[in-house]
């Protein structure tokens, strides 16, 4: 695709659910999450290089990556932090890159959380931001993941504010009601869009 939107909004904000309501429109859609998670798949360059820098205590018995041990060894510790950086944010934008680059819909969609933080932002022609008051935020997100209030406020302390992200938008979905509510402006966006990248 040639015009490229991206989706943001803090952590449990809904960008999953909207994101699903553009796909029903055959829109292609990734999601940077599981983008930077395929990238040190078993067979990819990224993960042997990250064992053989760090040890093969980094690794599964399955050949997995072990998050928990790689969040360990890069806390506290600047250089590996940025070491592994460096190694993983090119593949994960490149990976991204083809992908929408690929895609065959009118216009293409990129889920991000971290979208206004990140260089990101610099990939999309649109930003589309999923707002709800941190409340509802925090219900939804201990809900679903089964998280303690503290450690989902760490995450959303971490993430840009609501006013950050809504001094990036060009359209700003307002996912405090029920999920029909939510779908309604998908939908409306979804055709404001259309004329968007058709022009
Ligand atoms: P993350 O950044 O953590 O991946 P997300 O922004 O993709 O989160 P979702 O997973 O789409 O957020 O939504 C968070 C939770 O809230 C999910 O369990 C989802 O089903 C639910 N949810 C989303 N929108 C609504 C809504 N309008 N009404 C009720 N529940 C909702």
């Amino acid at each position: 695709s040639d015009f490229i939107v991206g989706l943001t909004g803090g952590i449990g904000s809904g960008k999953s659910a909207a994101a699903a309501r553009f796909t029903e429109h055959g829109i292609a859609a990734i999601d940077a999450d599981v983008a930077a998670r395929e990238v040190v798949e078993p067979g990819q360059p990224a993960l042997a290089a990250i064992a053989e820098r760090f040890g093969p205590d980094v690794l599964l018995a399955n050949g997995e990556l072990n998050r928990a041990k790689l969040r360990e060894i890069i806390f506290n510790n600047a250089e590996h932090k940025t070491w592994l950086e460096s190694l993983l944010h090119p593949l994960i934008r490149q990976r991204i890159a083809d992908f929408l680059q690929a895609a065959t819909s009118p216009y293409a969609l990129l889920v991000s959380p971290l979208l206004v933080e990140s260089n990101q932002k610099e990939m999309v022609d649109n930003v589309v931001v999923v707002d709800v008051p941190e409340a509802i935020q925090l219900e939804r997100t201990m809900a679903r993941d089964g998280n303690t209030e503290q450690l989902v406020r760490n995450i959303m302390a971490a993430q840009a504010t609501r006013e950050q992200r809504s001094a990036a938008a060009n359209f700003v979905i307002d996912n405090s009601a029920d999920l029909a509510s939510l779908y309604l402006q998908v939908d409306d966006i979804h055709r404001q869009l259309l004329l968007l990248a058709e022009a």
